[in-house]
């Protein structure tokens, strides 16, 4: 069943008579993004024959397709998520595949290690559907690609005006004097990141930091493994688990998932302040909510100038909101004359809270 926005095709004034009757290229349907002509999906959310995966958080990367496409960067991450008896093809960036008489290809999205947008090419078209994104910079993966199209199918997590990020050396600026106050009072600081991407991204900055010991939650510790393996450098980490009852834990640095806050694992730790990474700390409400004792605003997606610009960028004469605060991007669109609409989706962008799951199984604290 196709519903959703094959509507809006057509429309342009600079297109032929033959692009007012086709299909939308990329429909919303019923178990996620489809591509009719390819017979595939990007990022379904029920079991499909052909998924193409823009990254591997849970949202985008759900388990029971018979067979998945991704980036040849993702795919340590999308096999830790997916499991060994996963079908998985890997490409390169940019590397062309047919699939049905429809060019797709993968480009770096700049989110996490791995994350691709994935365009699509039809008939003359071009479509890139974006997954989550960032234009910041990240040593933890590939920069961003900017892919001219037709049709952008963006993200819109932080879609506000008031989301601007900090530059991440002020970030990190922070978090180790932050640390060095802890330490000097004789607390542990434990700092929430989400275990894919966030926690990677945290340890990369603190690589040469001149901190530590740190120690890490299982999830997070999983999932370094796959970094370090893909070539990426952080910090040296042990295992908070492996260590023995009664270590005393004044002085170090703790990265662990948000899930893992106010759960018993926490009170091994003793006295310790707590700090959350994240794009939601921009908002003061936001840390207290959580009782946290600090927010840091580090975030794996665009915030408002940077998801404006990138949008303009790629040229796109349409524009397709699905995740996050959708209207005030569409608003913004519609007034400088591009045609733009929210469509739902079942992904979330950045969550409150990350489940810890690995292959479909709790990993342990
Ligand atoms: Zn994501």
């Amino acid at each position: 069943m196709l519903g959703g926005y094959s509507l809006l095709v057509g429309r342009s004034k600079s297109r032929s008579l033959a692009s007012l009757v086709m299909t939308a290229l990329l429909s919303h349907a019923e178990r996620g993004l489809y591509c009719e002509a390819g017979d595939f999906y990007i990022d379904p959310w029920q079991p499909v024959d052909r998924a193409v995966i823009t990254h591997a958080h849970g949202d985008h990367a759900r388990w029971g397709s018979n067979s998945y496409l991704c980036s040849r960067e993702g795919e340590g991450v999308l096999r830790t998520r997916l499991g060994p008896a996963a079908t998985i093809r890997a490409v390169a960036w940019g590397e062309s595949v047919d699939v049905n008489g429809v060019r797709v290809s993968l480009h770096p999205a700049g989110h996490i290690l791995g994350s691709a947008q994935i365009r699509v090419e039809h008939g003359g078209e071009v479509w890139v559907a974006s997954g989550d994104y960032k234009t910041d910079p990240d040593p933890t993966c590939t920069p961003f690609e900017l892919v001219r199209c037709h049709t952008f199918i963006t993200e819109s997590t932080f879609g506000l005006p008031i989301y601007r990020w900090p530059h991440e050396w002020q970030v990190f600026d922070e978090i180790r004097a932050w640390w060095r106050a802890n330490r000097d009072a004789g607390r542990a600081s434990m700092l929430f990141g989400y275990a894919l991407g966030k926690a990677q991204r945290l340890l990369a900055g603190l690589a040469d930091a001149d901190i530590g010991p740190v120690y890490t939650h299982g999830a997070v510790e999983r999932l370094n493994r796959d970094y370090r393996a893909a070539g990426i450098r952080l910090a040296e980490t042990r295992y908070a688990s492996d260590l023995p009852k009664g270590t005393d834990f004044a002085g170090s640095m703790i990265v662990a998932p948000p899930s893992a806050a106010g759960s018993l694992w926490l009170r091994r730790f003793g006295n310790v302040s707590t700090g959350f990474a994240s794009g939601w700390m921009r908002i003061r409400g936001a840390r207290r909510r959580r009782s946290l004792d600090r927010g840091f605003v580090l975030s794996d997606h665009v915030d408002w100038p940077s998801l404006l610009a990138t949008v303009e960028a790629t040229g796109a004469e349409r524009v397709l909101v699905t995740h996050g605060f959708r209207e005030p991007l569409v608003h913004w669109l519609t007034d400088r004359g591009i045609e733009a609409k929210a469509v739902a989706s079942e992904w979330k962008g950045e969550e409150d809270t990350d489940p810890v799951e690995v292959a479909g199984e709790e990993i342990p604290a």
